[in-house]
């Protein structure tokens, strides 16, 4: 049976071949889409350090379809994100591209390496936000993830 996972996607680093970190997501959801099956991409939310000489941060969400279980999911999205940090053998960075499981259809899952939904989901407009605009009813037990975006922008609005 094939489960539905939310990928966070994540990059603060320009890379040799995609540029900006907004391009590196951009590539990052098309590999997504050659290595599984996608059903939607989330618009890639961008968030410009202040102050001139910071970095640029770009951020999205997609949602894709696979037989793996959990441990070897973290284990081909740990392989994708070295692919996109490497080049001849040398690496970019380690912040190049940041791939992490928010949510699968399974439910809850506890490793020594692993735990879903992801610990800090909550607290993230980041990864909450675009993952709203793809699926804004996915439960997490009596609250949707509309519900935690929500929940999440008041906070901030009252500091
Ligand atoms: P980071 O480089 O900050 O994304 O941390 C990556 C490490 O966090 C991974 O090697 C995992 O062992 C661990 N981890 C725990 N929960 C998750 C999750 N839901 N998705 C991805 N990595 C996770």
């Amino acid at each position: 049976m094939s489960h539905l996972y939310a990928i966070a996607i994540g990059s603060n680093r320009p890379h040799g071949r995609y540029g900006r970190p907004a391009g590196v997501v951009e590539a990052a959801i098309a590999r997504l889409d050659q290595e599984f099956g996608l059903f939607d991409a989330s618009p890639i939310v961008l968030n410009t350090a202040h102050g001139g000489a910071g970095r640029d941060f770009a951020n999205a969400v997609a949602l894709v379809e696979s037989d793996l279980e959990p441990a070897d999911m973290l284990t081909r999205l740990k392989a994708l994100e070295s692919d996109f940090g490497r080049r001849r053998g040398r690496h970019w960075g380690p912040r190049v591209l940041d791939l992490d499981i928010a949510l699968w259809s399974g439910g809850k899952f506890q490793s020594h390496r692993l735990t879903i939904p992801h610990a800090q989901l909550g607290q993230r407009s980041f990864v909450l936000e675009p993952l709203a605009t793809i699926a804004p009813a996915w439960n997490l037990g009596p609250l949707t993830v509309r519900h935690l975006a929500h929940r999440l922008a008041r906070k901030r609005r009252r500091g």
